[in-house]
């Protein structure tokens, strides 16, 4: 038997253990992962309200329920945990699927003031991340900027506009409903450095933000006419043109009076954060102008707007790996097809960069187990254990196993009938723990 080690049990790593499964009927796949619980993003980035999408987890299930592969979580590879080269000794091939765990800099004055919040850092707070810190992000405030205009400025937007009663039935956890629930935030402007057909979120999820009740989108019509596109989109590729087509609609509607304002603006480039006795204040953009390359260039003209929480949402990156090259330019690790050499793999963002959607995951970690079949039959001579886990426990990990996650389900369920809720997430590290080996939460 070929056994291969899978680290991360998002959709990449998921995608890849059913990829070795179904192409190799010799193949043993363990996948590990530092949580104790299984899905990554799906889990710990897809918004609570977005229950369709959540609702892969099924299929993510089936896999990591079939006979030839193992869940083992509480498993860190790599720093502080189980060397590279140590897995290497324990596998035959080692795949990394760790994704991309921080976040990009926007590299001004006053990022670090408190109050301004990297996206993934509030996504991983409502969420229920394990290692999420309540950074009282909505306290306070009345007035929110995104900085971006991707698919996670939207998921921030859309989460910081419902009311809690919308927010209620989804899975989100218990303190970041009631901190949702109690928030004074009448206005969020979410803020793009270049044009409306440049935005990188898809049209659907730009659309809900017209539909949530209690909020409506504000868009200044001289401000898209910035942009050549506008007046005429029907030479954008389809998905820009519907963006451009959903944003024409808004800027002809009169203002509703909602109580919550979603303000979509375009060609303000981000100067500086603005500190107001020691905490952000607002933030001073530049006002940009299409240079006709499909970028921008600044105007000297500068606009401020006011917030008390500012959420940089301007990607993900990769971080380094112990013991695998990597390339400090794109965050990614260098490789061939997903090779790294032989015996070490990459698939997902870790691999590609942080695009595209869960389903791009697929064909990503087909072609990287394609790579490592071909290694297979080298690969395959080397001896290594029947069972690796007594060696991860030498290691110091404690593997959780799937009995332990679905216990993890069950108090999660428990939990969420507590409260007169449905299922509601365990939202630290001793719950999750205390639940997967049985104890009381
Ligand atoms: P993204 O799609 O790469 O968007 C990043 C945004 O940040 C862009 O608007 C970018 O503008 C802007 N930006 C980058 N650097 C900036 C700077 N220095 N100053 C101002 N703006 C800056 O990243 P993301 O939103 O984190 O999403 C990551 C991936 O996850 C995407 O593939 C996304 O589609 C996916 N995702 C999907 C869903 C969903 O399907 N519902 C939900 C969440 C995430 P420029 O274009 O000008 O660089």
């Amino acid at each position: 038997m070929l056994r291969v080690a899978v680290v991360g049990s998002g959709p990449s790593g998921v995608y890849t253990a059913q990829s070795l499964v179904q192409q190799d009927p010799g193949v043993l796949v363990d996948v590990l992962d530092r949580l104790p619980c299984p899905y990554g993003l799906v889990r710990y980035g897809v918004a609570p309200d977005h229950e369709k999408i959540k609702s892969l987890q099924t299929t993510l299930r089936t896999v990591l329920e079939h006979e030839r592969i193992r869940f083992l979580g509480g498993v860190q590879a790599g720093a502080g945990g189980v060397p590279a080269a140590g897995l290497r000794e324990l596998y035959h091939a080692v795949v990394y699927c760790v994704g991309a765990a921080t976040d990009r800099r926007l590299g001004i004055p006053g990022e670090e003031l408190p109050g301004s919040w990297s996206a993934t850092r509030f996504v991983s707070w409502y969420s229920a991340h394990p290692d999420a810190v309540d950074d009282g992000f909505v306290r306070g405030a009345r007035s929110a900027v995104v900085i971006g205009v991707g698919n996670v400025a939207v998921d921030v937007t859309r989460v910081l506009a419902r009311g809690a009663a919308e927010l209620s039935p989804t899975d989100i956890p218990q303190a970041a409903l009631a901190a949702l629930a109690a928030s004074e935030v009448t206005d969020i402007h979410m803020v793009g450095r270049r044009g409306p057909s440049q935005a990188r979120f898809t049209t659907k999820e730009l659309r809900e933000l017209g539909g949530l009740p209690g909020a409506e989108v504000r868009v200044d019509p001289a401000e898209l006419a910035l942009d050549p596109a506008y007046a005429d989109p029907s030479g954008l590729p389809g998905a820009l043109r519907r963006n451009v087509e959903v944003l024409r609609g808004w800027a002809a509607l009169p203002p509703s009076g909602a109580p919550r304002r979603i303000h979509a603006r375009f060609f303000l480039r981000p100067a500086e954060l603005l500190d107001a006795g020691g905490r952000v204040g607002g933030v001073r953009f530049e006002r940009t102008v299409p240079d006709g390359h499909g970028s921008v260039t600044g105007t000297g003209t500068f606009e401020d707007i006011e917030a008390q929480l500012v959420l940089r949402s301007v990607g993900y990156r990769g971080v380094p790996l112990e013991g695998l090259p990597f390339d400090g330019t794109t965050g990614t690790v260098p490789h061939t097809a997903g090779r790294v050499a032989p015996g070490t793999y990459v698939a997902g963002w870790i691999k590609r960069g942080p695009t595209g959607v869960i389903g791009t995951n697929r064909p990503c970690a087909k072609e990287t187990v394609a790579s490592l079949l071909q290694d297979a039959p080298a690969l395959a001579r080397r001896q290594v254990p029947d069972d690796a886990v007594p060696a991860l426990r030498a290691y110091g990990a404690d593997p959780v196993e799937w009995p332990g996650w679905q216990a993890i389900e069950r108090a999660e369920a428990r939990l969420g009938a507590s409260l007169g809720r449905t299922v509601v997430k365990l939202p630290d590290w001793r719950s999750l723990l205390e639940a997967a080996r049985g104890g009381t939460v």
